[in-house]
Parts: structure tokens; C-alpha cells; sequence
């Protein structure tokens, strides 16, 4: 696809924003929705055109990206009156960026391709600092050959991406990266209440952890903000209840127990029934071990 046409985004959250100006800096005109249109003004700033729906950008892109929050949002976006497959024609391309199920990916790849259009189902991992940086992970299911032809302006937004198979296992695989992450941010918040019930220094216990074999992304980019008591998404709780329900019924589907995520959701969730706690970013999980974080503990 050249330069001159125009590519759609919907959705303008803590992900999509930095994504789609990724996309206006490497020369793209924009077409951009968000349910909430105040989200969008940065962009519009930047150069980018309002639609006033999902329908609206189908009319004038033929390549649509999407990151909304939650299977239901991508349903509407797709699949809903105004969406973007009833307004699909020929040719189109639709990749949604969304955490979302994988069984709904097909369902969406199947009716675009009624249309005559493909979409593909490219979930992210990274965070919001990938984002930003545009160095995110890309897990790409679908149509090899749309995504061939999306590749260019997927390389705008991310580093390693990699086409997974077909239809669905982009969603399959970002569940996999879920999986991970719950037993990797289930160990950092609980080492982190160890060692500081231990008298440890924690900046000086993540100084040496951080580099050796319990080194990951969680641990060197969400124990600092951890350590700063900066507990704002980021990653919302919301949304990664969403995943690891997503990713507890799909393994309930093919007969498989995973009593580690079972776990750790039900953590999620405790923290979650607080006041405001499905708002805070992932790391919030810390404050289940320790409410007044960083008080002596005494307190
Ligand atoms: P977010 O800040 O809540 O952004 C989602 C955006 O989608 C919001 O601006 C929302 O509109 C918009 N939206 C929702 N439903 C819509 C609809 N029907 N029509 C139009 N716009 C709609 O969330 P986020 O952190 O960017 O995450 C987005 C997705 O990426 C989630 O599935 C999440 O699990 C996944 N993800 C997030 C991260 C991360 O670190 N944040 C990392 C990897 C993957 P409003 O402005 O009205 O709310």
C-alpha cells in the first residue's frame, strides 16, 4: 500500500494512541474513531481526520487498524450495525490489535471473508512504554498473505512480529504471553513483600535480581513503579481479568487445569472487588501484601 491511503485506527486508549501516531510519523494520513472523541485531539492536532463511526472509516480506508478494550468493544466494532464488516467491500483489510477471545477472531476472519475482505488478529505485548517506543511484540494469526501485505506498516508499531498461523492464533498465542506474565507478576509482588519484610534495601534487591535468572520485563520496568508507589496503569487489572478469564476458558475448553492461573486470577480478582482497584495498573497487585507500601513495617 502507498503512502497517499489513507489507513483507519479505532481505538485511542493508553495503547492505541501511541500506535497510531507511529503510523502519522511514518508518513501515513489517518482516518481515526474512538468512542471518546476528546481521545482523539492529540491526533487530530497531529494532522489526522475524524469519523464519526466504525462504518464511516470502512467508507474511506481500505487497510483498518483496532485496540478497544474488550471482546464485546471488538464485537461492536465488527460485528455490530454500524461496524466495519457490514461496511466491508472487497479487498479490505482489518487487523485487530485488541487482547481479545480467539474463538471470536474466526468467527470475524469468517465474515470478512463472506465480504470478500480478510481480517487478521494481531494482538500486542510490550506495554505502554512499547507503545511508545514502538517496539512492541506483534502476534499475528490469519491470511499469510495479508499479512505480508500489512507487514510494512506493523514494522511502524513493533520489533518482533510473527506470523503465528491461522486465524485466531494471534489471540492463542497473546494468551500464552498472559499465562507468563500472571506467574511472573504473582512472583515480583510477592518477592518484593519478602524482602521487605527481611530489612532488604529494595532497590539494591532488584539491582541484583534484575540482571540474573529471575530477570524479566515485569521486574525491570513494573518494580520501580512499584517502588515509586506509582500504581496507575500501564496494563489495567480490567483487562487483565479479561485475559486470564480469556485464556482460563479456553484451556477449560481443550480438557487442560491450570491451577497457576487459577491462582493468580482469583488474587486478581480479590483485588479488583477494592474501590477503584479494577483501574489500577497490574502492578496494583503488590498492594494486596502490603497496603501502606514503603511506611516502615512496623506500621
Ligand atoms: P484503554 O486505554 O481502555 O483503550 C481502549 C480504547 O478503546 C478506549 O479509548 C475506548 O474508548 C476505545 N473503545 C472501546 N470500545 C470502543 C468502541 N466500541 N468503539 C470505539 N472505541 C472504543 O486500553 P489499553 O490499555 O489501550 O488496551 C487496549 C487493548 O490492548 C486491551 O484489550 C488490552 O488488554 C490490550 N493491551 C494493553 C496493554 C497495556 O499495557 N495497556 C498491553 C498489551 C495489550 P473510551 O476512550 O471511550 O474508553
Amino acid at each position: 500500500m502507498t503512502e497517499t491511503e489513507p489507513v483507519g485506527f479505532i481505538g485511542l486508549g493508553i495503547m492505541g494512541r501511541s500506535m497510531a501516531l507511529h503510523l502519522l510519523e511514518g508518513g501515513h494520513s489517518l482516518v481515526v474513531y474512538n468512542r471518546t472523541r476528546q481521545k482523539a485531539l492529540p491526533l487530530l492536532d497531529r494532522g489526522a481526520t475524524w469519523a464519526s463511526s466504525p462504518a464511516d472509516v470502512a467508507a474511506r480506508c481500505a487497510v483498518v487498524f483496532t485496540i478497544v478494550g474488550f471482546p464485546h468493544d471488538v464485537e461492536e466494532v465488527y460485528l455490530g450495525p454500524n461496524g466495519l464488516i457490514s461496511n466491508a467491500r472487497s479487498g479490505m483489510l482489518f487487523v485487530d490489535m485488541t487482547t481479545s477471545s480467539p474463538a471470536l477472531a474466526v468467527r470475524i476472519a469468517e465474515a470478512a471473508a463472506v465480504r470478500g475482505a480478510v481480517s487478521l488478529d494481531a494482538p500486542v505485548s510490550g506495554g505502554d512504554k512499547g507503545a511508545r517506543e514502538g517496539t512492541l511484540s506483534i502476534m499475528v494469526g490469519g491470511d499469510p498473505t495479508a499479512f505480508n501485505r500489512v507487514l510494512p506498516l506493523m514494522r511502524l508499531m513493533g520489533k518482533n512480529i510473527v506470523h503465528q498461523g491461522p486465524a485466531g492464533s494471534g489471540q492463542s498465542c497473546k494468551l500464552c504471553n498472559q499465562i507468563v506474565i500472571a506467574g511472573t507478576m504473582i512472583g515480583v509482588c510477592e518477592a518484593l513483600a519478602f524482602a521487605r519484610r527481611s530489612g532488604l534495601n529494595l532497590d539494591r534487591m532488584l539491582q541484583s535480581i534484575g540482571s540474573g535468572a529471575a530477570a524479566s520485563w515485569t521486574l525491570q520496568n513494573l518494580a520501580p513503579r512499584i517502588l515509586a508507589q506509582n500504581f496507575g496503569p500501564g496494563f489495567y487489572v480490567k483487562h487483565f481479568i479479561k485475559d486470564l478469564r480469556l485464556a482460563m476458558e479456553w484451556a477449560k475448553q481443550k480438557g487442560l487445569d491450570l491451577p497457576g492461573l487459577r491462582t493468580v486470577l482469583a488474587r486478581y480478582e480479590a483485588l479488583a472487588s477494592r474501590p477503584g482497584g479494577e483501574n489500577l495498573g497490574t502492578h496494583g497487585l503488590y498492594l494486596l501484601y502490603d497496603s501502606s507500601p514503603f511506611l516502615p513495617p512496623s506500621h
